[in-house]
């Protein structure tokens, strides 16, 4: 299948306006579909699963710079250690514990965002807001030298109620703005200016996503079809 390349350039250009990122999320679409978003300038590509991540790494252009989005297993970390660019769904202490040792054995800082549940489905992974202070306030945290905390991530309810999503949203921007969280480097973003990266925002839902504060949206099916 394709990319759409339709809608690949107004999203671009929608978000560029507002100077959120995109992450395109390819997770079961082909190397070829990437290698063609890749061709059209695009960079940052979001996966679920770590051995397809894996795989996929090794097959394509070592600038693209790889998300993972999907839930990970203590286990499988240091498969993706040396090289993931940000892990966008951290949701416990032992899994941080676990992303700092793997980065300080590839001599690097892995930049990560902690997953919120903001939804209504019991299904989705995540913190609940005192589980994220919690986790934010850890006095061990700052014996982690090897990996950053930059913001936070959500996913809204899988809803047709576009005021719940909207709600939900909101809930997530406004824990958000109560942390103090260090600014990304600018090389990440469209953004001149480094800011804290607030990943909430998927095909569905990126336009309410982006009005309720979204810096970050992870985008699969418009640009690559549906799964
Ligand atoms: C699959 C997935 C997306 C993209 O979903 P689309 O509806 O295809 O845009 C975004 N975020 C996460 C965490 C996902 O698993």
């Amino acid at each position: 299948m394709a990319i759409n390349k339709e809608n690949f350039l107004s999203i671009c250009k929608e978000l560029d306006d507002r100077k959120v990122a995109l992450v395109a999320v390819s997770k079961t679409k082909s190397v070829e579909d990437i290698q063609h978003l890749y061709d059209l300038g695009h960079r940052d590509f979001g996966e679920n699963y770590v051995q397809e991540l894996v795989d996929k790494s090794t097959n394509l252009p070592g600038d693209i710079r790889w998300h993972f989005i999907g839930h990970l297993q203590t286990n499988k970390v240091k498969y993706i250690a040396p090289f993931v660019y940000l892990i966008h769904g951290v949701e416990s202490f032992k899994l941080l514990q676990e992303i700092n040792k793997q980065a300080a054995k590839n001599n690097r800082v892995i930049d990560a965002l902690l997953q919120v549940h903001i939804a209504d489905e019991e299904t989705k992974f995540g913190l609940d807001e005192q589980e994220l202070k919690d986790l934010i306030n850890n006095d061990a945290n700052s014996l982690m030298k090897n990996i950053r905390i930059v913001g936070l991530m959500g996913m809204a309810s899988f809803s047709t109620d576009m005021n719940q999503v909207r709600t939900e949203f909101r809930k997530l921007k406004n824990i958000f703005n109560t942390l103090q969280l260090p600014a990304r480097g600018s090389e990440l973003l469209i953004s001149n200016s480094p800011v804290p990266i607030l990943s909430m925002g998927m095909s569905g839902d990126y336009k309410i996503a982006i009005e309720e504060g979204s810096t970050m949206v992870r985008i699969g099916s418009l640009l690559f079809g549906a799964r």
